[in-house]
């Protein structure tokens, strides 16, 4: 990997109107008189990134995820793509992601989000049945989800995503199919399905050790995916991740290069970014974060920190093939390609962990597939069910 490739930017937007009692996100809710001063402290960020990589680097995503974004002004939103385009080279078919809560916006909002350039909306709907949004503490209706993707169509933005949560308390296999019924006919080109985990500290772990709801069922959680899969496989949608399922062409850019375990740059409070052979970790709480964006420091940090990086360390070529691989096995339709990974490492994946791979390939887990003079290593059925065991093997 050289400085030299294109980068993708996850921008973190630390705020929400309310908390989701599952959530365990890096958000906010009491902060919405700070959220100017934050957009200027990522923007510092983007600039000093931008000014430390010597060369005006291409970018080819842009995701703004949360929290919520939605929730940003569009002069806020407007001054950090600025900010970028400034630093970086964004390419005329970038791209460029906003997480949104479809009772955050409206019609002038997004139509001022497609000038500023924002070409994809993902919604974060999670359920369309009443029932579940209470369980999961959501304050909007199925309704603001298709006034959402009616006004994003109106306003020319047609690249939309929609994320549903399964394994909710009291959701069933039955439930989880009148979601579908409801959904489906909104043709999105892009769904992500995701199963609740109950994360200690939040609401919802402290109602369900109280006993007040039910504690999710793995087995019902399992059969919601099959039948879910099930019925987006009936579809235009191809299953092209473990828990993505796109329209062909519009699988998110953004979330294949994580996929693909290359650079991208996280910015803004609580971020996590891959770039310049570094992980590393931003301030959680935003007026740190702003404090340390803003304070003056003659300082440069090297590419890709900043002073509001929290953490960093190197990674080890061993962690970086083997990250490789596990991400590239996500990808179920494409696979992990055999000729990429030799030529990022100058090692095949044979000689790195050739014996590994035969191993999980006898027992039927991997399978290799020929695709056009490359050869593609995939999960099989059986070892998308067991794929953190998978995984594990190349840890
Ligand atoms: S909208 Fe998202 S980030 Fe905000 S509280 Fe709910 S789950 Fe958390």
């Amino acid at each position: 990997m050289t400085h030299l490739e294109p980068v993708s930017f996850y921008l973190h937007i630390p705020f929400c109107t309310y908390r989701c009692s599952y959530c365990d996100f890096n958000t906010y809710t009491t902060l919405g008189d700070i959220q100017s001063e934050y957009a200027a402290a990522l923007s510092a960020e983007i600039q000093h990134v931008g000014l430390s990589s010597n060369v005006k680097r291409e970018v080819n995503t842009i995701f703004f995820g949360g929290g919520t974004p939605s929730v940003m002004s569009l002069p806020d939103l407007e001054k950090i793509l600025t900010t970028i385009d400034s630093q970086f080279k964004i390419n005329p078919d970038a791209e460029i992601t906003l997480e949104a809560n479809p009772e955050t916006i409206d019609l002038n909002y997004v139509s001022g989000l497609k000038s500023l350039g924002i070409n994809r909306i993902s919604f974060g709907a999670q359920s369309a049945l009443a029932q579940d949004l209470a369980v999961l503490g959501r304050e909007h209706t199925f309704q603001t989800v298709i006034d959402g993707v009616e006004m994003a169509r109106q306003s020319g933005i047609d690249n939309l995503s929609i994320d549903l949560i399964y394994g909710v308390p009291g959701q069933t296999v039955d439930s989880i199919n009148q979601t579908l019924d409801l959904v489906l006919p909104l043709d999105l080109p892009h769904h992500s399905l995701y199963c609740l985990t109950v994360e200690p500290g939040t609401p919802l772990h402290r109602d369900v050790n109280s006993g007040r709801i039910a504690h999710p069922d793995p087995d019902i959680a399992a059969d919601q995916y099959d039948v879910v899969s099930a019925r987006l496989a009936k579809t235009d949608l191809e299953q092209y991740e473990i828990s993505n399922w796109a329209k062909p062409g519009l699988e998110s850019q953004h979330n294949l290069a994580y996929w693909y375990n290359v650079e991208y740059l996280g910015l803004g409070a609580g971020a996590h970014g891959h770039a310049g052979g570094k992980r590393y970790h931003v301030v959680r709480r935003p007026r740190t974060y702003i404090r340390r964006m803003t304070e003056v420091s003659e300082n440069r940090l090297d590419y890709p920190l900043t002073p509001a990086v929290a953490g960093s360390e190197d990674i080890d070529l061993a962690d970086e093939m083997a990250d490789t691989i596990i991400m590239g096995l996500r990808l179920l339709k494409e696979g992990l390609s055999a000729n990429r990974f030799a030529h990022r490492f100058d090692q095949t994946l044979d000689q790195v962990h050739g014996e590994t791979i035969q191993e999980l390939v006898n027992l039927e887990l991997l399978t290799w597939h020929d695709l056009n003079g490359d050869r593609t290593l995939h999960l099989t059925e059986k070892g998308r069910f067991i794929s953190n065991q998978v995984f594990h093997r190349f840890i």
